[in-house]
C-alpha cells in the first residue's frame, strides 16, 4: 500500500482503466509491483473516474506501448486541457470513461501473438467478486497453471450505452480509416 500520496480517486476507481492497457504488448509480463504503480500514479493524476477513463483512451488512440508514470501524468495534463467540461456521463455503467469493463479468462499466446480472452462474467455493480471468476480462478489454481500462461482478468470494449463512448468509437474507426501505415519503428 502507498500511504504518502494523495489520491484524487481511489485505485478500485482507477483499476479498471489500467487494465485497459493490457492491450499493449508486455502488460501481462509486468510484475505486479508495476501494475500497482501504474495503478497508483493513475488515483493520483485523475479528476475523477471519467477523467481517469479518457486518459487511458487518449494514450490508446496515440500510443502502441505501455505507459510510464510521468507519461500518465502527462497525459492527465493534456487530457484536462483537451476535455474542460467533457461530454462524458459519469452515471453511465461506463462511469464516463467510454469503456465498459468485464470479466475475461486472458490466454497468453506468445509475445508475437495477441493475447486471447474470452468473456466470463459481467462486472457486478457492488464489486464482488461473480461466482464463473471464482469458479474459474479455482480451475487455474487447481491446474497449477501460472499467470503467464492464462489468467483471469479484467478487459473493456467500448461502451455503446453514452454518447462518449459512441464517440469514441468514431474517432477510433477514423483514426483506422486514415492511417493504413504500417506499424511505427520504436
Ligand atoms: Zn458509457
Amino acid at each position: 500500500m502507498y500511504y504518502g500520496v494523495l489520491h484524487m480517486i481511489s485505485q478500485q476507481q482507477a483499476a479498471p482503466a489500467i487494465l485497459r492497457l493490457s492491450v499493449l504488448p508486455f502488460f501481462n509480463a509486468l510484475m505486479t509491483e508495476a501494475r500497482e504503480e501504474l495503478v497508483n500514479t493513475l488515483a493520483a493524476v485523475a479528476d475523477d473516474q471519467g477523467h481517469a477513463g479518457r486518459i487511458i483512451s487518449e494514450w490508446l488512440l496515440e500510443q502502441s506501448e505501455l505507459p510510464t508514470p510521468a507519461q500518465l501524468r502527462e497525459m492527465a495534463k493534456q487530457s484536462r486541457l483537451a476535455n474542460p467540461g467533457a461530454n462524458a456521463d459519469d452515471s453511465c455503467r461506463c462511469g464516463g470513461g467510454g469503456f465498459a469493463g468485464a470479466w475475461y479468462l486472458a490466454t497468453l499466446q506468445g509475445q508475437k501473438r495477441p493475447v486471447k480472452y474470452e468473456f466470463l462474467a459481467e462486472i457486478s455493480p457492488n464489486g464482488t467478486t461473480p461466482p464463473e471468476v471464482q469458479e474459474m480462478n479455482d480451475i487455474l489454481k487447481r491446474k497449477g497453471i501460472t499467470d503467464f500462461e492464462q489468467q483471469v482478468t479484467i478487459a473493456t470494449r467500448r461502451c455503446t450505452a453514452c454518447a462518449y463512448g459512441q464517440r469514441l468509437a468514431l474517432a477510433k474507426q477514423m483514426a483506422e480509416h486514415e492511417q493504413p501505415e504500417p506499424k511505427r519503428r520504436r
